[in-house]
């Protein structure tokens, strides 16, 4: 699913957030992304989801070579692919959940009258049927979150990236959260989380710590079969 082959990233003005990692995810993995804040966890997740280009390296997404694509082509592999949860998910205030959540199929090709029905059943699928016509400032912070996540899997993407999605919720809406996100990646969508919750971590099969702009670990729950991992610049 994800293939990193000696990735960097080295903003403007020189912070080198990514400074040389190789990462192969398979397909149905659930890996959680730790480590300190300002590791680089957030620009590789980035790098992952294709919403940045990495400085040097080079980055397979479902095997396509991202830097091989054009813009409007890497637009249509990440509207296929990829589904993204952020922890601050804005919500246009006054639009309903029904309509914020059709609306991430807008660039897709799917009608309107379907893009609404395919929201229903994606809110449905988080639990929130009930809360169809419910506008932003109605609803919980875990709702929002999980109106965030109908919206991510909304295309049914095969990769789930998530960065911190229960870091400003309660632990009873963190647990929903990771309850869903545990759900769907056993129907199979590849999942990576981004988390400062050891707990939620010790509870995806794959551990993955960043430090400093390296993967400095690399561990899978016992008895999963480990893929061919590649860990740090060394190949
Ligand atoms: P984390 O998510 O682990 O907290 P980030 O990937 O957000 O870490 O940041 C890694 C480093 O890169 C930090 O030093 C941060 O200040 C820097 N950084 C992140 N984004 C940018 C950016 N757009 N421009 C310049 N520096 C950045
Ligand atoms: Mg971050």
């Amino acid at each position: 699913m994800v293939e990193l082959t000696d990735v960097t990233k080295t903003y403007p003005g020189g912070v080198r957030a990514v400074r040389g990692v190789s990462l192969d995810i398979e397909y149905g993995e659930a890996v959680a992304v730790v480590g300190r804040s300002g590791s680089g966890k957030s620009s590789l997740l980035n790098l992952i989801g294709t919403l940045d280009r990495p400085t040097s390296g080079q980055v397979r997404i479902g095997g396509h070579d991202v830097a091989a694509l054009s813009d409007r082509q890497l637009s249509g592999l990440r509207a296929a692919t990829i589904g993204f949860v952020f922890q601050q998910f804005h919500l246009t205030p006054g639009v309903s959940v029904r309509t914020a959540v059709a609306d991430g199929l807008l660039y897709s090709s799917v009608a309107a009258r379907q893009r609404l029905r395919r929201a229903d059943a994606a809110l449905e699928r988080v639990g929130l049927g009930h809360r169809l016509h419910h506008r932003p400032h109605e609803l919980s912070g875990g709702e929002r979150q999980r109106v965030a996540i109908a919206r991510a899997l909304i295309g049914d993407p095969p990769l789930l990236l998530a960065d911190e999605p229960t870091g400003n919720l309660d632990s009873a809406s963190g647990e929903t959260v990771l309850g869903l996100l545990t759900e769907l990646n056993a129907a199979g969508t590849t999942v990576v989380v981004i988390t400062h919750d050891r707990e939620l971590a010790a509870r995806l099969r794959r551990r993955v710590e960043v430090s400093d702009g390296l993967i400095v670990r690399d561990e899978r729950e016992p008895g999963v079969v480990p893929f061919a991992a590649r860990i740090g610049a060394a190949r």
